[in-house]
């Protein structure tokens, strides 16, 4: 029998370096952070070939969703880094003159960052891009079902980065399950609800913050009245990326029945012009990432008719981006998140209808909308609940900088990306200033009528 894995000394040299305050020093961050970009730029060819490997990802897929996403993430963090370390002043109140008041940013301490597989490099990197713009030591711990993508992570990460201060730590249940033991300051997790549950069960034996990155199912809603060509290749290119095996991928459209005979004919020629008559000839085109999750995916084809696809090859874990037309909504493939290439339509009669739908679900982790109508955009947005919108596209928030990334409810908590990572990772250290003189004896007893009275007006 193996001994189960200890991480405690590893903790401990994180905690040791970051009590000696080197990764407090901002121009350390910075060099980190342009080191992680440099490595994403000079290992992409690395990367490429174990994301290829991994899930079937083309290399401009894996450029434009992982490499340089990371790289760009490091690049406006090492940018913006003055900015967010600086203390911010806030107002003091006439009760608090003569005085000076600030928000100080500290880091948090030693971090934990558990990766999803999904996007194996972005999912991982990104989340080391926030605790090191933060001034955190880390421990990253990529997804072992993706382990090309891990291997070349614990490959890569000690030649560019401060061994000190971040190290990664392959493995599976056992060994996170170890890591979870461990006192971390803050934990990052992204993946399913599930492994959610044990994350922050875990955390709450020392009383630490999670972070929770988890998935749902997100709807997208079509009216009759958007550019439904413009829509349906948005659509298309949003569910069947990385072969549908997106968190915020559109899960299921609700439209109504003229719109349906409209739209899929429209995603069929989309489908067609991204992956030709035969997509599992393009190598434009992922696979599903293991048996496991083919099985699944697979198993809902069954829930409605495939008017588009609906093909499957076991033996490269090929599932054809399919389309389900007559789909109930008390079929499987409507019970939890599908992630996988397999788009159910679903019907409703109009907004209102959709958003009753939607309501009766979880809160998604990102919910779409198209429509030239501002009127039904704004009742949408009243209504709809969830993680990240995006209105007449899918997907495109992730490219906003300024924009967090999260979940809400079962789709997740807390958030991260640019300063919204930063602060994830910091303790917005509140700090007042107290001048010596006049120290006004308003507050001190003896109370009295006449200080009461003045006391009230210093409101
Ligand atoms: P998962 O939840 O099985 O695994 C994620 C991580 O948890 C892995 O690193 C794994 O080693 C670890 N893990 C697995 N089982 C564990 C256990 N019993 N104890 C401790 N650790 C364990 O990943 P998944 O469910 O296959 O991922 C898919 C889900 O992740 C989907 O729901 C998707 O929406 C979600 N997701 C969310 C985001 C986001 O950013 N919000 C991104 C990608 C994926």
């Amino acid at each position: 029998m193996t001994a189960a894995p200890d991480y405690s000394a590893t903790f401990a040299e994180l905690k040791a370096t970051f009590e000696s305050e080197r990764t407090m020093d901002i121009g350390w961050r910075s060099a980190q952070l342009a080191a992680l970009e440099r490595m994403m730029l000079e290992c992409e060819r690395e990367f490429t070939n174990a994301l290829k490997d991994d899930l079937g990802k083309h290399a401009q897929e894996a450029w434009s969703t992982e490499i340089a996403t990371v790289a760009g993430d490091a690049a406006y963090c090492r940018r913006k880094l003055k900015k967010w370390t600086k203390r911010r002043k806030v107002r003091t109140p006439m009760v608090g003159q003569p005085g000076k008041s600030w928000l100080q940013p500290e880091p948090l301490g030693v971090v934990l960052i558990i990766g999803a597989w999904n996007y194996p490099l972005q999912l991982t990197l990104d989340g080391a891009v926030a605790a090191i713009a933060a001034g955190n030591c880390a421990v990253l711990k990529p997804s072992e079902l993706a382990p090309g993508v891990s291997a070349a992570i614990a490959r890569r990460v000690p030649e560019y980065l401060d061994g000190d201060c971040i190290r990664v730590v392959e493995g599976a249940v056992p060994e996170t399950t170890a890591l979870l033991e461990l006192p971390w300051d803050h934990i990052l997790y992204t993946g399913g609800g599930n492994v959610g549950r044990i994350v922050m069960t875990a955390a709450a034996k020392h009383l630490t913050p999670v972070t929770l990155e988890l998935g749902g199912k997100s709807p997208c809603i079509v009216m009759p009245d958007a550019d439904l060509e413009t829509a349906a290749r948005r659509i298309a290119w949003g569910k069947f990326t990385n072969a549908g095996q997106t968190c915020i991928a559109p899960d299921y459209l609700l439209v109504d029945a003229d719109t349906e005979k409209r739209l899929v004919p429209l995603l069929q020629q989309a489908v067609t012009a991204m992956f030709g008559d035969d997509p599992e000839q393009s190598d434009s085109y992922g696979r599903i990432v293991n048996d496991r999750h083919f099985d699944r995916v697979s198993g809902f084809l069954d829930s409605g008719e495939a008017a588009i696809g609906g093909r499957t090859n076991p033996a490269t874990h090929y599932i054809a981006p399919t389309v389900l037309t007559g789909v109930r909504p008390d079929s499987p493939v409507m019970q939890e998140e599908i992630f996988g290439p397999v788009l159910p339509v679903v019907r409703a009669g109009g907004l209102e209808e959709a958003i009753r739908f939607v309501r009766a679900g979880d809160k998604p982790l990102a919910a779409y909308l198209f429509t030239n109508d501002r009127a039904k955009e704004a009742r949408f947005l009243d209504k709809v609940s969830c993680g990240n919108v995006c209105i007449n596209d899918t997907m495109m928030f992730m490219t906003v900088h300024e924009l967090p990334f999260g979940g809400v409810g079962p789709s997740g908590m807390g958030n991260y990306s640019g300063e919204y990572g930063f602060r994830t990772f910091s303790h917005m250290k509140p700090v007042m200033r107290r001048g010596w003189w006049p120290d006004l004896d308003l507050r001190y007893a003896p109370f009295t009528d006449k200080k009461f009275k003045r006391l009230r007006k210093l409101r």
